[in-house]
């Protein structure tokens, strides 16, 4: 059996005014640049990463009897923005397209897709990539597909691929175990087993700070999915989705597989009326930022608090440098506060002309345009400076690096200690190591403020006596009701 296999991921925001380009997709951050060939086998080795649990499953079940051929393709994502432009969007996907033509008649296909890739042209870019493969190989080549937990799962996915498997953990701890999923899946397809689909869409909008799995209402309803997916036979998946998306399809849904029609309608709509009792449960819980440091400096415990920056989240398309929780700790003469990571190139650039030791003045952040949010003018100390690749320690990318371009840690001149590390690439403050790597001693900290939206919770939320979200300015905004939607399907409700 010969298989084909290719990853291309984007999580589009829709609102964020910068679009994503080709270049933003060759370039490296958290996971690889654009790799083609074998460079998709060994470049992905050990990560917690779809396409490399995929890869795994299809190595463990080669055998003499049974050989498995993979054709590596492309792999390739960017870091989460504005609009997939039709350059980028039409190239990647011809790249993909030419090579599972070139295959000359692959028995199946495996993709590694996020699930809510929006381009210019496009609402529904991972359907319109799957309608240009179909238009390439036809109807019958089997094509299974790994989404992101954030996936806008659209009826046409569901239509062009076999099968779809997701995410099942915020933060996404099983990106590697739901590409193993839909490999394993597509294995049984090949040796002739039957499968069908039914999909339902949820008629409500889950902003994603509420979205934790950790805790209920998700908690409960990815416990039920585990538990009927035990049998390989007949599975489900569930997608919150993702709202910053002003696209038909924005939002939660749900798949079932099973060997009969009925019974995957029958499973898809109890899973569905589960979600939709739950409906009054999904609280985003959102804090302003005054009120927010304030709660936090009132904490009696001796453990740190986490004030979550959620709305300026660089891996939902956020710019990761506004000011407004920054400000706000300020204000409140906030003590023993660490920050990151803020993206500000020309700061960092500066720190580093400083020099460690050295003070300077300079205004940090606050240039992305968003409503509400200018740059923070101040004096700092440079603390230390980073060359910008920092080794992840953490569950969800440990053993891979980020690259986030000259970095470095300052401190507020005339605050009670509040340390901040700045970066000149978007990067998600997930991981300890943006803080580590500077030899700080989290423990030590009386708050700690990360932009993120919910993935630090798998590397910080032990170090934690209080977790806060906060409604801050930024480029991801969590309450529903005030995004501009023009273009979500009749119906929906958005909280
Ligand atoms: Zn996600």
């Amino acid at each position: 059996m010969r298989i084909a296999i290719a990853g291309f991921q984007h999580e589009t925001n829709t609102f964020a005014p910068t679009p994503t380009e080709y270049n933003d997709f060759v370039m490296a951050d958290s996971w690889p640049g654009l790799i083609t060939d074998q460079a998709v086998i060994t470049a992905t080795q050990g990560m917690n990463l779809p396409i490399t649990g995929a890869i795994e499953t299809a190595h463990a079940h080669n055998t003499p009897q049974h050989q498995i051929t993979l054709i590596p393709l492309l792999w390739c994502a960017a870091e989460p923005g504005g609009y997939v432009s039709d350059d980028a969007f039409d190239r990647i996907s011809a790249k993909i397209c030419d090579g599972i033509a070139a295959t000359s008649g692959c028995d199946g296909v495996y993709l590694d897709l996020h699930g809510a890739m929006v381009t210019s042209s496009h609402f529904d870019g991972e359907g319109e990539l799957l309608r240009r493969i179909r238009a390439s190989i036809g109807p019958d080549i089997p094509i299974a597909i790994s989404l992101d937990l954030h996936a806008n799962i659209t009826q046409q996915m569901v239509d062009l691929a076999d099968l779809i498997t997701v995410y099942r953990t915020y933060p996404h701890l099983d990106m590697a175990a739901t590409g193993a999923r839909a490999m394993a899946g597509l294995l049984r397809l090949l040796s002739g087993e039957n499968i069908y689909a039914a999909f339902r869409q949820i008629p409500f909008l889950i902003a994603l700070p509420a979205q934790y799995t950790g805790h209920d209402p998700c908690r409960s309803i990815y416990n039920h999915i585990g538990h009927i997916s035990d049998n390989a036979h007949e599975f489900a998946e569930f997608a919150m989705g993702f709202s910053a998306a002003d696209i038909p399809d924005c939002g939660a849904s749900v798949l079932a597989y099973a060997s009969t029609p009925e019974q995957a309608a029958a499973m898809a709509s109890d899973i569905s009326e589960m979600v939709i009792a739950r409906e009054a449960d999904f609280d985003p819980m959102l804090i302003d930022p005054y009120p927010a440091v304030i709660q936090a400096m009132a904490s009696p415990h001796q453990k740190p608090v986490i004030l979550a920056d959620v709305q300026d989240n660089p891996g939902a398309g956020g710019s990761g440098d506004t000011t407004g929780l920054l400000k706000a700790l300020c204000a409140a003469d906030a003590e023993h506060v660490v920050f990151g990571v803020i993206c500000d190139p020309d700061f960092a650039r500066a720190a580093h002309d400083t020099g460690t030791g050295n003070n300077m003045t300079h205004a940090l952040g606050g240039r992305s345009g968003v409503a509400d949010d200018t740059p923070f003018e101040a004096s700092f100390t440079v603390e230390a400076l980073h060359d910008g690749i920092f080794t992840y320690t953490g569950a969800m990318y440990g053993g891979g690096h980020a690259e986030t371009g000259r970095s470095c840690l300052v401190s507020v001149t005339g605050a009670r200690d509040i340390r901040l590390v700045v970066s000149s690439y978007r990067t998600q403050c997930l991981d300890q190591c943006f803080f580590t790597s500077f030899g700080i001693d989290l423990s030590a900290a009386r708050i700690i403020a990360l932009k993120s939206t919910i993935h630090y919770r798998a590397d910080f939320e032990h170090l934690a006596s209080q977790i806060i979200h906060v409604a801050a300015p930024g480029l991801f905004e969590c309450r529903l009701n005030r995004l501009p939607y023009r273009h979500l399907r009749g119906g929906v409700r958005i909280g």
